[in-house]
């Protein structure tokens, strides 16, 4: 008999939450200290239906049409979870994405930030929680904002906003780095930012590849696809 599809994001699920659960007691930390954020993206809205039935609170995706289509199915089924953006997003699609996430990790300029800021103000309740895509070796062709540079600018931008709340920082270990060196830089500028604005508690950081490392320099928050649902078959 094959695994129903529910079954087997179940056996993913608790491999998953156990390799969370081990990288925390090697760091020493509490393990309810790390959340796991689920990406969903090129997997079906019914994936997202199974997760959030399993216990998975919070989803990420890194296109807006996808993710806007997806939220609208799985609310359509009643079921509810935290989206969160994490891809780079063009400015003209603030007024989509403010409508359906409630969190966008993948914030790295001034003019982005007020795109959203002004959308969050028209179209929602409360304001929209950001993180501030860090590019760790300021390489800011592949996003994140400049730690040496405009990320501090940023955020200060950020935390003026009315329609917005810093939360935090977001990173990708770059390629040619060692997770743990980077993630290590990561863990300075996020201590850095909290010493400005003690609120922005986030650092999400890690995925499939690397969680143990970005658990080991103190994320709170890993980002997993590829070991909750599996290999994607188009390159994102
Ligand atoms: C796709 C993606 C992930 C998940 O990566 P996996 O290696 O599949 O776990 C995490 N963060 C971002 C920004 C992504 O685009």
């Amino acid at each position: 008999m094959p695994q129903s599809r529910r079954d087997e994001l179940a056996a993913s699920l608790t491999e998953v939450r156990e390799r969370i659960v081990r990288a925390c007691v090697a760091a020493d930390r509490d393990p309810g200290s790390v959340s796991l954020v689920a990406i969903t993206k090129t997997y079906p809205a019914s994936d997202v239906v199974h997760l959030a039935a399993l216990g998975v609170t919070d989803v990420g995706e890194n296109k807006d049409q996808e993710a806007a289509a997806k939220a609208a199915s799985v609310s359509a089924e009643d079921a509810a979870v935290r989206w969160h953006f994490v891809g780079q997003l063009q400015r003209n699609k603030a007024r989509s994405v403010v409508t359906y996430a409630d969190v966008v990790e993948s914030v790295d300029s001034v003019r982005l930030a007020s795109a959203l800021d002004s959308a969050a103000q028209r179209l929602r309740d409360r304001p929209l929680e950001v993180l501030l895509q860090v590019s760790i070796d300021g390489d800011t062709a592949r996003g994140g904002a400049d730690p040496g540079g405009d990320l501090w600018e940023l955020a200060d931008f950020v935390a003026g906003a009315e329609g917005l709340r810093l939360g935090g920082v977001m990173a990708v270990a770059p390629r040619e780095w060692e997770p743990s060196k980077a993630f290590g830089a990561l863990a300075d500028i996020a201590a850095r930012l909290r010493a400005d604005h003690p609120d922005a508690t986030v650092v999400s950081a890690g995925m499939s590849g690397d969680l143990e490392a970005a658990v080991a320099h103190g994320a709170t928050h890993v980002r997993i696809g590829t070991s909750l649902l599996g290999m994607r078959n188009t390159l994102r």
